[in-house]
């Protein structure tokens, strides 16, 4: 599904990509991720006379995280917008910075996945919290402070988390 024969595209015409890549897929092989629903992606190819090769549309994925404080499981919606452009090396060798990728202009046929890969991974939030207020963890005992309390800092008073509750309470 993601690659494009660049003959039938003949670089001037436009092909239009529509499916869903499973959380199984050999796409994933070697990213550490783990996803609720497909990767669904949605995909207009044009072919530039020149060689030069446009992608635009978008991906929606949802993914398995956790909260960064309270570690609990946690479903991360991802859409991203996507606007790729493969350029001809022979013209644009220097190019490759990121913004652009390439392709050559006799290739035949033009991989996608290594270019969704990375832009998937670039829209994926490394760090998510299931609330804004989330309290976290308990460093000692490791009770979830959103759902009870413990008496940790009641029992050995620590400086630092002393100094942090009469602010809270000021
Ligand atoms: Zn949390
Ligand atoms: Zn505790």
């Amino acid at each position: 599904m993601l690659r494009v024969n660049l003959v039938d595209l003949d670089r001037s015409g436009t092909q239009e990509i529509k499916g869903e890549i499973p959380g199984d897929s050999e796409f994933w092989e070697e990213l550490d991720l783990v996803l609720v629903e497909p990767l669904g992606i949605a995909l207009v190819v044009t072919g530039i006379p020149g060689g030069q090769v446009l992608a635009r549309g978008e991906m929606t994925a949802v993914v398995a995280k956790e909260c960064r404080r309270c570690l609990e499981p946690l479903e991360v919606g991802v859409k991203e917008s996507l606007d790729l452009v493969w350029l001809d090396p022979d013209e644009f060798g220097d190019a490759e910075d990121g913004e652009f990728r390439l392709v050559e202009a006799t290739a035949t046929e033009l991989d996608l996945a290594p270019a969704l890969r990375e832009e998937f991974l670039l829209s994926v939030p490394r760090f998510v919290l299931c609330k804004e207020d989330c309290k976290g963890l308990c460093p000692r005992c490791g009770v979830n402070w959103n759902i009870e309390t413990c008496d940790c800092t009641l029992e050995e008073p620590d400086p630092r988390w002393e100094a942090l509750r009469t602010m809270k309470n000021e």
